[in-house]
Parts: C-alpha cells; sequence; structure tokens
C-alpha cells in the first residue's frame, strides 16, 4: 500500500530529444521510425515511440 515499486518511465516523453544518450540501438530505432513516419504509416510510429521509450529506459537506469 505504501510502497511504490513500479516502474517510472517517461512513456509520454517525445524520443528523440537533443542531450541524450544515443547508441546505435537509438540510432536504428530512430530510422526505422523516420522511415515509418515518411509511409505515413503511424501505428508503426507508434511502435517505434514505444520502442524508443522502453530502450531509453536502460540508459537512465544504468547511469
Ligand atoms: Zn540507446
Amino acid at each position: 500500500m505504501g510502497t511504490q515499486t513500479g516502474i517510472q518511465g517517461p512513456l509520454d516523453a517525445v524520443p528523440g530529444k537533443q542531450g541524450e544518450q544515443i547508441c546505435t540501438e537509438c540510432e536504428r530505432l530512430e530510422a526505422a521510425r523516420r522511415r515509418a513516419e515518411a509511409e505515413r504509416d503511424y501505428s508503426r510510429v507508434t511502435d517505434c515511440n514505444v520502442l524508443i521509450a522502453r530502450h531509453r529506459i536502460v540508459h537512465s537506469t544504468r547511469a
């Protein structure tokens, strides 16, 4: 009841902000998202956003 052990993630944050750590996986995911945007495949864009957000949590928890 009083414990908060849930994972806090910036799931509403738009990925791709400057100043964040970028690895090859980030670049791969962002390239995929950009291609999906170019193809107007918005469900795939959403998928990529989720994958990027989830992947970014790894960065923030590793510090
Ligand atoms: Zn990364």
